[in-house]
């Protein structure tokens, strides 16, 4: 049984979809504002959805899965003013928005690629969605949650008793002193932009019947979600950072817009530290999969990396620490492939066993560390065979680690003396004279070396 934590709910439920009939799943993603390349955490927010997409698709669930690209309309903070993150990119670099968007999502493919990131079904940019959402927010306005001002169209906080749902938090005190001043035509000083008349200077704007606009920046999540999955769907997924205002609002627009919470569970990873603090410009200690790469360290090493923390725990980064993950990524490479090839059968019930308590892992809220572990124990099998070998595999179509990927360097160097007793061996067996064969395993083995059979003849290892 497969289970989740449900952020809503505050607790860990059985997952099933709400289109049990063709067991497929409905899923929305908060993608990546594509003004600047996106860091490892950000990365690790993607893994994170790639790795609940594959534990679904290991359960046999069919996906229908959106992910949008914010082009436009995020500001550089939470606030509804401010300056747009896309167009100050774009004066800071001499380049139009459109040219932004273009680098830093083309930048943002290469680096899901490169960490096994499968693409959702749908990548749906924000910019292509405009009129969608001046109708989602039409849809709220008629239904009596929003009102227009000398500013734009702001969502009636006060209309909707459940504000504050899915964050938990006494939203009133914690949000509303400060801000109570900013803007004396808010019924409320909760309620929010949904659609924001553009000053004169603003670069993206539309026209719309509101005048000349630009959207609030919740409200593409809403729209785009509605327009692919429909009013309800099975998971929303996003960082923590956007339970206490983006998601929250985002419910409150779909609630005002359908009357209903969008989706059955709302997911959240948490954060990346590095060196137990917060990455930051000034520290210098914004990485990117670029830095690692330049430091000899493998994507998919971060990747392996982020499977040592549970998801909803905070994940420190140092720099021994990826190393470390480095070492040990290339270390299960080198067992997986110990098996490969090798002839020896295995107990099918051991390799239920095994499969059973990885599948359980996976199954308790994505508890990637056990199955990670579990992973290792099949690979350190004494006994060799290419049965284990299989089963990593298959355990990989979740991992996504390029278990059975050679080393490059791998290749060690075999002495003349260790040459010439593999000849010797590799005769006697030609001859079936097994006895001969056995002394020489022996023989390699006090030198040092593991011999092992398998379909292509004689493999050995450094022990
Ligand atoms: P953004 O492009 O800023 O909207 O962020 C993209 C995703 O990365 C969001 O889901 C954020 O919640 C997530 N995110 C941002 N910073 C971190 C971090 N340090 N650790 C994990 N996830 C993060
Ligand atoms: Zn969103």
């Amino acid at each position: 049984m497969l289970k989740l934590y449900n952020t809503l709910t505050r607790k860990k439920e059985e997952f099933v979809p709400l289109d049990k009939k063709n067991n497929i799943v409905k899923i929305y993603t908060c993608g990546p504002t594509v003004y600047n390349y996106a860091h490892i955490g950000n990365m690790r927010a993607y893994i994170f959805m790639d790795t609940l997409r594959k534990v679904l698709k290991y359960n046999g669930y069919k996906l229908n899965h959106v992910m949008n690209i914010t082009d436009v309309g995020h500001l550089t903070s939470d606030e509804d003013y401010g300056e747009d993150k896309m167009a100050k990119s774009a004066k800071e670099q001499h380049k139009s928005v459109t040219e932004i968007a273009k680098i830093y999502t083309d930048a943002f493919m290469k680096d899901i690629e490169s960490l096994n990131i499968e693409k959702p079904e749908h990548i749906v940019k924000a910019t292509d969605h405009i009129k969608d959402m001046e109708e989602y927010v039409d849809k709220i306005v008629k239904n009596g949650y929003a009102y227009e001002t000398s500013k734009g169209v702001y969502f009636d906080t006060s209309k909707l008793k459940s504000y504050g749902e899915l964050s938990r938090v006494d939203l009133k005190n914690q949000r509303a002193g400060a801000r109570i001043d900013i803007d004396e035509e808010k019924k409320n000083p909760l309620d929010f932009a949904l659609w924001i008349k553009a000053p004169k200077e603003h670069i993206m704007k539309w026209n719309s019947k509101y005048g000349v606009c630009y959207p609030g920046w919740h409200i593409e999540c809403s729209a785009m979600s509605n327009k692919y999955l429909g009013d309800k769907f099975d998971i929303h997924t996003g960082g923590v950072d956007h339970i206490p205002i983006h998601h929250e609002n985002e419910i409150a627009q779909s609630k005002g817009a359908t009357g209903k919470n969008p989706a059955n569970f709302w997911m959240h990873v948490e954060f990346l530290l590095i060196d137990n603090g917060k990455m930051s410009k000034s520290l210098g200690n914004v990485y990117k999969l670029d830095d690692l790469i330049k430091r000899g360290i493998e994507p998919l090493a971060y990747r392996f990396f982020t499977y040592t923390s549970h998801y909803r725990n905070k994940l420190n980064f140092t720099w021994d620490a990826i190393k470390a993950a480095q070492i040990s990524l290339d270390r299960l490479r080198e067992l997986t492939l110990s098996h490969k090839g090798v002839d020896t059968k295995i107990d099918k019930q051991k390799l239920g066993d095994f499969e059973n308590r990885f599948k359980n892992a996976l199954n308790d809220d994505l508890n990637m560390p056990a199955s990670l572990a579990v992973a290792f124990e099949v690979a350190k099998e004494h006994e060799k065979s290419n049965d284990y070998y299989l089963l990593l595999k298959k355990f990989d179509t979740v991992l996504s680690l390029n278990i059975d990927l050679k080393k490059q360097e791998e290749k060690i160097k075999i002495p003349e003396e260790i040459k010439n007793i593999l000849q010797e061996r590799k005769e006697a067996r030609d001859k079936k004279d097994f006895k001969t064969s056995d002394i020489l395993r022996d023989k390699l083995k006090s030198l040092g070396y593991i011999v092992i059979d398998s379909k292509e003849g004689q493999k050995i290892e450094k022990i």
